[in-house]
């Protein structure tokens, strides 16, 4: 079975081939970045990614085809991000990935961005199984959940204000550092001292594993302001490593008490998202799973951030699971939140894997 699947949540333009075949499952994945346009401004312009998503979608999928080597009638399904994310992309993706199902007569269906990408290390790993225990971290998103099954996701706790990709993107900025601000903070932060400005790990006194980021973002703006406007490099750098290490060492923390909440036979432990790229923090999670006795997981650093190939796994899986296609009416849904609800739709009953 062969998925098209198109992401435009945010600001990638993406389309994938991807197949359920175990051994070559993604036939293509092209993603074309508009960091260039919104790296000026420091951040996402909706209206702009909007536009270039609709600019550039047919050129993206005409390729992601081309160089899967599949003609557009061979596409079994049809799959597109339909929240949450920015209302203007995602409704050039939805609206071309159902003129697509239309005009070749096959299944078409809606994904939710944040299950693609707690299930994206299983397009990897073939060895990871169910049930595990995820942080996805990513510019829009924090949140830890227990992954029961395809489509049975209980949230062990969320944000209470900022994502973690949010705060780097923002620290960034405030530091002079380009757009996205997770890769620049990290390579300052290698040549920086991460003691050198303190940072008290957020919601200290509360239960549960929440995430809080906007505190370290007002901190950072304390330590700036301690430098009377004569910050160097190597303060940047310095800035940087602190922030880097208060954020890891927090989420660190939380994975402890995210842990203590699922059920007892939770085998792995996996990081997705954005965030997931840093390797400060995969080799610190990567640490804390060795010690709890867990497998860890993340998915390779090019399937970290957005990208059409987890729209179309995760299609797979949910046909696998046998939990349906959508209908062509289905809305964009902007502030999709994950839940176990959407798990039913159409029954799958044209085409098995
Ligand atoms: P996503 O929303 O999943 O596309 O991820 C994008 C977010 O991940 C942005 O906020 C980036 O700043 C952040 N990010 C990307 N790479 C890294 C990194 N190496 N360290 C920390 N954050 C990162
Ligand atoms: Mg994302």
């Amino acid at each position: 079975m062969k998925i098209l699947a198109i992401e435009t949540s945010c600001d990638e333009t993406s389309a994938a081939v991807v197949s359920s075949s175990p051994d070559n499952r993604i036939l293509s994945n092209v993603i074309h970045s508009q960091i260039e346009i919104h790296k000026k401004y420091g951040g996402v312009i909706p209206e702009y990614a909007a536009r270039n998503h609709l600019n550039n979608i047919d050129v993206v999928v005409t390729e992601a085809l081309k160089i899967a080597n599949v003609r557009i009638k061979d596409i079994d399904v049809v799959a597109a991000t339909a929240g949450p994310g920015l209302m203007g992309g995602l409704l050039v993706g939805l609206t071309i990935a159902k003129t697509i199902s239309i005009m070749i007569d096959k299944p078409f269906i809606a994904i939710n961005h944040l299950e693609a990408h707690i299930l994206t290390p299983r397009l990897i790993y073939t060895d990871l199984d169910f049930p595990y225990l995820v942080l996805l971290a990513s510019g829009g998103n924090f949140l830890f959940a227990e992954v029961k099954k395809v489509g049975q996701y209980k949230i062990l706790g969320e944000t209470l204000d900022d994502a973690a990709g949010e705060a780097f993107d923002k620290v960034a900025k405030m530091l002079g550092l380009p757009y996205p601000g997770g890769p620049s903070i990290e390579k300052a932060a290698s040549k920086g001292n991460k003691n050198r400005f303190n940072y008290t790990i957020p919601l200290l006194k509360q239960k549960g594993c929440n995430g809080s980021f906007s505190g370290l973002k007002t901190a950072t703006k304390k330590h700036i302001a301690t430098l009377r406007g004569e910050m160097n490099d190597q303060d940047v750098c310095d800035i940087a490593a602190s922030f880097q290490n208060v954020v890891v060492k927090f989420i660190e923390r939380q994975f402890k008490k995210a842990l203590e909440m699922t059920s007892s036979n939770v085998k792995s432990v996996v990081i997705a998202g954005g965030v997931a790229a840093n390797q400060n923090l995969r080799t610190t999670t990567q640490h804390f799973a060795k010690i709890h006795n867990l497998q860890f997981f993340a998915p390779p650093i090019a399937l970290c951030s957005d990208n059409a190939a987890m729209i179309g796994w995760c299609a797979v899986e949910r046909i696998k699971a046998n939990l349906g296609y959508s209908d062509l009416n289905f809305p964009v849904k902007p502030r999709w939140q994950i839940d176990n609800t959407n798990a039913k739709g159409k029954p799958n009953s044209k085409i098995s894997i």
